[in-house]
């Protein structure tokens, strides 16, 4: 990578990728900062809905015992008030005997008979707390004491006729017949709420379980009771993973989704810049290939008119250095204009059936001389007669640009081979040098337009770097393919093959 582009790919992490990796890691961050909010704002929700439901068994205590105190009012006749007591019973669903007692413990009344000697027993026990109770009521605060009875739970409270009242409540139908309705009202769809006693349900919504709880507190009332929620689908910690897993994907394939973009737009500037890059070597290449024929040309040219050559030979030979020039001057302004017509897709091939090997042999005998003149042992194998449909001069032109080359990028050894040949129903020329070869990285770049290797020979030898570029788009108008072996230590093998015209 050279360094403009390092810089640009640089500059492109700092301004995009960076960003887009600080705002995922803060976003992760801060996603689980506000994912513990939530759950403890859920979790005090959770506090309240069973605060709420234990609120609610408080008050059906109280409108009990409101009633009560209402009924020991209007019943001064021990005997009715007992019966109105025992009517009451049912109404409360739950209640299973109401005990009422005076100050001195002695006039005891209850709505049934059954377990009074334990309950009045369970009230002399607690008598300190009767009295207490007392000084409360005086200061307008009425106190409920709830002590457990097996099956039962007995509320100890004293009423505002100062009596000492103790209700019997059951505490399994207090929960299902009492406040399964509220308990249901509360779940509606949303949460599972359920009563269990030592881990075992008592009452619940749906198939709840108590391992299943999110959130759990004491019943007030009965405090061998447990009151124990959760939110539905699933328990909360899964929603809130799902949540933020969800957020992190979706950060995860917006980071990818920039990366992506900044991986194309890296690609396209390093694409413009190596083109311009390649374009500016061309401009140099093609100024410096016509100056050498033109100072040449100058020179020789000056040196005649200025008349100081005698002799004819010497004058001939003058003649003859300049319109050789010359026409390497038209060879190369040929290329570059024939280059850009085919470039503009302007050219047009004029196909013909045409003798491969004819057409190779042919330029081997143009170029036998020259060649020789510059010490290369130049050979020619024929492969026969070799009929393919073509246009003779595009198909020249390809020859001579590969011997073309093969003569620049030879070093020492001075040895180029032109063969023809078929294969696969393909008729092919091949050029092979013992040059300097191609390394294995620019092999597939030497087709490229103006791409010239950067080092070594090639940049002290004259080109434009369109030869070969030119050479692919004939072969390519002609459906042809072309095969390329080379080595740096044994120089290289073009192989031109074109399909063979059908009879
Ligand atoms: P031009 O042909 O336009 O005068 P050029 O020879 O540099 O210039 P191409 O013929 O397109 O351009 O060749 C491109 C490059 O491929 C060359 O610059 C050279 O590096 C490499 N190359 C081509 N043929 C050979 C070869 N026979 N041996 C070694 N390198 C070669
Ligand atoms: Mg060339």
């Amino acid at each position: 990578m050279n360094k403009p582009i390092k810089k640009i790919a640089i500059i492109l992490a700092v301004i995009s990728l960076f960003p887009i990796i600080f705002f995922s890691i803060n976003e992760y961050l801060s996603l689980n900062k506000n994912e513990k909010i939530i759950q403890d704002i859920y979790n005090k929700q959770l506090d309240a809905i069973i605060f709420s439901i234990n609120q609610y068994s408080d008050d059906i205590v109280r409108s009990w015992i409101f009633k009560t105190e209402d009924i020991i009012r209007q019943n001064k006749d021990e005997k009715l008030l007992q019966n109105s007591l025992n009517e009451y019973l049912p109404i409360t669903q739950s209640v299973k005997n109401i005990v009422l007692a005076d100050t001195l413990l002695d006039a005891l009344t209850a709505a049934k008979f059954s377990d009074l000697d334990s309950i009045s027993k369970i009230i002399k026990n607690n008598i300190n707390l009767v009295r207490r109770f007392f000084i409360y009521k005086n200061q307008n605060y009425q106190k409920i004491e709830s002590i457990n009875f097996g099956d039962y739970v007995l509320l100890l409270f004293v009423t505002n006729n100062n009596k000492i009242c103790v209700f019997q409540l059951n505490k399994k139908d207090f929960v299902t017949k009492n406040l399964s309705g509220r308990i249901r009202s509360i779940a509606s769809d949303q949460f599972d709420i359920g009563v269990f006693h030592s881990g075992q349900t008592v009452y619940s919504t749906e198939n709840f379980k108590i391992y299943k709880a999110q959130q759990s507190a004491n019943f007030w009332l009965i405090s061998d009771y447990q009151l124990a929620m959760s939110v539905k689908g699933g328990t909360l910690e899964e929603l809130i993973h799902s949540r933020v897993y969800t957020n992190i994907a979706l950060i995860a394939a917006l980071g990818l989704l920039m990366s992506i973009g900044v991986f194309f737009v890296y690609r396209n500037i390093k694409r413009e810049m190596e083109l311009a890059q390649i374009k500016s070597d061309f401009v140099s290449n093609v100024s410096h290939e016509l100056r050498t024929p033109l100072a040449l040309i100058n020179m020789y040219a000056e040196t005649l008119e200025m008349d100081r050559i005698k002799s004819e030979v010497k004058k001939k030979e003058y003649y003859s250095i300049i319109s050789g020039e010359a026409n390497r001057l038209s060879s190369i302004v040929n290329r570059i204009l024939s280059f850009s017509k085919l470039e503009a897709g302007k050219r047009n091939f004029v196909f013909e059936e045409i003798d491969l090997n004819e057409s190779a042999k042919k330029i081997y005998e143009t170029y036998l001389h020259h060649l020789q003149n510059k010490q290369f042992v130049f050979s020619f194998v024929s492969g026969g007669e070799i009929i393919i449909s073509g246009d003779k001069e595009a198909i020249s032109e390809v020859i001579v640009n590969l011997i073309d080359n093969a003569c620049k990028y030879s070093n020492q050894i001075k040895k180029i081979v032109l063969r023809t040949g078929i294969a696969d129903r393909f008729g092919f020329i091949e050029v092979e040098d013992s040059g300097i070869g191609i390394s294995q990285d620019e092999q597939a770049k030497v087709f490229d337009k103006f791409y010239r290797a950067a080092k070594g020979l090639v940049h002290d030898t004259n080109g434009t770097g369109i030869g070969l570029a030119l050479v692919k788009h004939i072969v390519d108008g002609h459906k042809g393919k072309i095969e390329l072996e080379s080595d740096t230590s044994k120089g290289s093998k073009f192989r031109i093959l074109f399909p063979m015209a059908e009879d």
